[in-house]
């Protein structure tokens, strides 16, 4: 039988891998994956103030496997009831069971401008747009405006801010971080919303709350209620959008992680509603905490269907979302929340060595990608 992972980011590579060992080799387990690459997308940030690591953070699939077949394609539709993806180039793959895996998009809420005049964070090639746009601003005294001050906008400001230091351009530097809500990173408690605000306030970001976007120009952003704010360099980390295979939405999917008669999906492609009936939070994190559940009941919707499936649903496992904690980077500073704890400094600096040392050798990435990613994305 077929058993399809569609995206072989974060959720989908940990699903296959943990198949890896529990499927029958009979079971053909195929990944497919528009980019054939597995992107550290987490680390995604710190590529811009260290270029030379974003090598370290694309890891080609098939080095990632022992038995799984990658096939590079992109999915344009997909059947969730009776298996079937179409690709590209029009060709359909039929599956046994599967698990959509296919993350997410810039979310531009349909603001006039902003997709044509922002760079976005999403893909290998951002982190060099971004830098190099952010110097040119530098260089000429002009002005970066980041829109957004979730955990991507956060850690945007830091590492530019952390780069005008590095270029001796600190005095230079108008970097000004704008966000809807009163508080930056938004949803998050208010202890850790103040070390965050604290470790910005000594880098030079501006850090403005309750100022609206509503459209950008070439050179100026407007905002609700306000006067038009300059920029040279506009970067856009503004949420997250579904998928075009999935119709641009991300649709709800509960503790099962079911979404339809033989699929599941999981990671930053649905809005998973848990055990206890929370919305769990679009994260590297929560996506890899999801694949084993995912991984459980692909294998036992499979045997259900080898059996004959019959009249019974099979008993599915749930998902219940361990908030484990948080780790952010403000430049080579960081805020980690750690059970109750927020710790600043050297303590969540340790912290975010951990998990990112941690997340690469578990997914099996080569250690001397863990010795280049040591190396140049310093204290993640
Ligand atoms: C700058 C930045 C910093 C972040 N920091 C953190 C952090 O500190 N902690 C944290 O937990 N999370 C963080 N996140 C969020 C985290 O990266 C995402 O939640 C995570 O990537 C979601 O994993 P995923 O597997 O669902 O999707 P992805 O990792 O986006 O993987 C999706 C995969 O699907 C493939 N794909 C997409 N569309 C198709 C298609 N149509 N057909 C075939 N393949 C397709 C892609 O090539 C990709 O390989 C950060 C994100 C960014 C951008």
């Amino acid at each position: 039988m077929r058993v399809a992972i569609f995206g072989g980011g974060y959720a989908g590579v940990n699903v296959a891998r943990r198949l890896e060992r529990s499927l029958s080799s009979d079971d053909e387990l195929l990944v497919v994956d528009e980019s054939g690459t597995h992107v550290v997308r987490h680390l995604l940030h710190r590529a811009i103030r260290r270029p030379e690591g974003l090598g370290d953070l694309t890891l080609t699939l098939d080095d990632l496997f022992d038995r799984a077949t990658v096939r590079e394609a992109r999915v344009t539709d997909l059947d969730a009831e009776t298996g079937v993806a179409t690709l590209a180039d029009g060709e359909t793959i039929e599956y046994d069971v599967g698990a959509v895996c296919i993350g997410s998009e810039p979310a531009f809420y349909g603001l006039d401008g902003v997709a044509e005049h922002a760079i976005t964070l999403h893909r290998p090639g951002d982190p060099q747009a971004v830098r190099t746009s952010f110097l040119d601003a530098l260089a000429d005294g002009g002005r970066t405006v980041i829109g957004g001050g979730g955990l991507t906008g956060v850690q945007v400001a830091g590492e530019l801010a952390a780069l005008a230091a590095e270029r001796g351009g600190a005095d230079r530097l108008d970097l000004r971080l704008l966000e809807q809500a009163d508080a930056v990173p938004p949803g998050y408690d208010d202890r850790l919303q103040s070390a965050v605000q604290d470790a910005l306030a000594g880098t030079g970001v501006t850090v403005e709350t309750g100022v609206t976007i509503t459209g950008a120009s070439a050179d100026r952003i407007q905002v609700a209620g306000g006067d038009p704010v300059e920029y040279d360099c506009l970067v856009w980390t503004g949420g997250i959008a579904g998928a075009s295979a999935l119709g641009d939405e991300r649709p709800d999917v509960r503790a099962t992680l079911r979404l339809g008669d033989r699929t599941f999906a999981l990671g930053d492609a649905v809005r998973v509603i848990d055990a206890d009936g929370r919305v769990v939070p679009a994260t590297a994190q929560a996506a890899t905490g999801q694949a084993s559940v995912a991984a459980a009941n692909l294998s036992t919707l499979l045997e259900h269907r080898r059996s004959g499936g019959g009249d019974f649903e099979p008993r599915l496992d749930r998902y219940r979302h361990d908030d484990a904690g948080w780790t952010i980077s403000v430049g080579d500073e960081a805020v980690a929340k750690v059970g109750p704890k927020v710790l600043t400094g050297a303590a969540a600096a340790g912290v975010k060595t951990l998990v990112g040392a941690e997340y690469l050798s578990r997914i099996g990435a080569a250690r001397e990608a863990l010795k280049h990613v040591g190396d140049a994305i310093a204290e993640e």
